[in-house]
């Protein structure tokens, strides 16, 4: 059963058994107040009747008796018939359905508690019980007690008065029903705000699940639904807003581990790859060219007289042009192409997919850009060349016997005049 149900349930359950509580205890409380009110008056009209009868004849005894006093009592006007002032030749007895058929029943017993008119629930003659004899009203005839009247007779409302209350249940059924209508319409209004309020904090939480942490809920008035939203509020804004620095501390220490490995496997005057890397990628692509039998060349590259370089210009020029030798190899290789700088001024290139003829022209290609360089921007007295040694011979196992192969031919282009490329299958 949904909340906003369950509320409206409530609102008109308690509203109707409010209605009902106060419409029970009104109408017990009036019907008791208006029986009471009734009853003075019939005991006061039946005690004052007795009276008047018995006066003329001083004891019910010395009276006509039953019959005597029902006729009397038959043309005695009843308290409460108001009627209008008399008309010339106007009979002015009771209207019909007061006469012989008094409302009120009551017990009349003589001097000596002996019942005279037993309204039905004592016979005529026998004593009457002490339980009545205790509330007996004396009639006093001409200063002596004449008989007793008993208020506990039985009562009988009146047509009037029945139809009196009848229409007074009518209206506590009319008022009750119309409470339950205003509980039911109290009940849509107030539950459909409620609902309203809780649907906008369900959205909003399940738009936090679906991974938007910052809402914003309506705050509407100043109860406990908006307390609650208000709480949501911040609590929505602080989790966001730690969601974001946590997200920006993370993007912080993912640029910093991959700024980490670069300078890693980087060397840091000319930014290629260092000897370590080198060793470990080599190895790779060595293995890859040796199980599917593709071509791969090594080259390792020997900057000619660096020493001399050394000793003639200063330490700056000597990085310059280690850095330009980088860059130089670098632009003119390709991706899938290894190049690192070896140790000192030695740089080693593995060239996967490259046959020994393509890498020959290629180093002999850097060789030429190397020499031809305008280092003399540098220095005007700056010269600079390389010598390289090329291994293609992948049937030398692994990746360091291709580079001791090359390696070996360096020093033969070394050997032979420097600034040249040595090459074997
Ligand atoms: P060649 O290779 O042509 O035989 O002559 P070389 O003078 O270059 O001789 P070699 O390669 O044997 O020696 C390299 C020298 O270069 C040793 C050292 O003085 C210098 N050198 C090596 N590495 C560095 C470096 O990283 N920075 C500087 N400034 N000098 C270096
Ligand atoms: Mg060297
Ligand atoms: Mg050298």
């Amino acid at each position: 059963m949904s909340l906003r149900t369950k509320f409206m349930l409530a609102l008109l359950l308690t509203g109707l058994a409010a209605v009902a509580m106060v419409g029970v205890l009104a109408y017990a409380g009036m019907t008791k107040r208006v029986d009471g009110i009734r009853r003075e008056q019939a005991a006061e009209h039946f005690h004052a009747a007795v009276t008047d009868y018995l006066k003329p004849y001083g004891s019910w005894q010395a009276s006509p008796g039953k019959q005597g006093f029902d006729a009397f009592m038959a043309v005695r006007p009843h308290p409460g018939d108001r009627p209008p002032p008399p008309q010339p030749g106007e009979d002015r007895r009771p209207p019909p359905e007061r006469r012989g058929e008094p409302p009120f029943h009551f017990i009349l017993a003589d001097a000596d508690f002996r019942v005279l008119l037993g309204a039905g629930v004592y016979r005529s003659g026998e004593p009457l019980p002490d339980a009545a004899r205790k509330d007996a009203r004396p009639v006093m005839v001409a200063g002596r007690i004449a008989a007793y009247v008993s208020p506990e007779g039985v009562i009988t409302p009146s047509r009037e008065e029945q139809q009196y209350l009848a229409a007074m249940r009518e209206a506590l059924w009319f008022g009750g029903s119309v409470a339950a209508l205003l509980a039911l319409a109290l009940g849509v209004l107030l539950s459909r705000e409620l609902g309203r309020s809780l649907g906008h904090l369900t959205g909003a939480v399940r738009a936090m699940h679906g991974g938007s942490l910052l809402q914003r809920v309506p705050v509407e008035g100043k109860d406990e639904v908006a307390e609650l939203a208000v709480a949501f509020n911040a609590m929505s804004e602080r989790l966001a807003r730690t969601h974001e620095e946590l997200n920006a501390s993370h993007q912080t220490i993912l640029a910093q581990t991959e700024q980490m490995r670069e300078l890693s496997v980087r060397d840091a005057l000319t930014k290629l790859h260092n000897r370590r890397h080198f060793d470990e990628q080599a190895c790779t692509l060595f293995s890859h060219a040796a199980r599917h039998k593709r071509p791969m060349s090594v080259v390792i590259g020997d900057i000619d007289f660096f020493k001399r370089i050394n000793d003639q210009f200063s330490h700056a020029t000597d990085d310059a042009v280690l850095r330009q030798i980088g860059e130089i190899l670098r632009s003119h290789m390709r991706l899938s192409d290894l190049v690192a700088r070896y140790g000192g001024e030695e740089f080693v290139m593995a060239l996967p997919e490259t046959e020994l003829p393509q890498a020959a022209a290629l180093c002999d290609k850097l060789r030429a850009l190397i020499e031809s360089f305008p280092w003399h921007q540098l220095h005007p007295e700056l010269k600079v060349t390389i010598s390289m040694g090329v291994c293609a011979d992948v049937a030398s196992g692994t990746a360091e016997a291709m580079l001791q192969k090359a390696d070996a031919l360096l020093y033969r282009a070394k050997e032979t005049g420097r600034n040249r490329i040595c090459f074997a299958a």
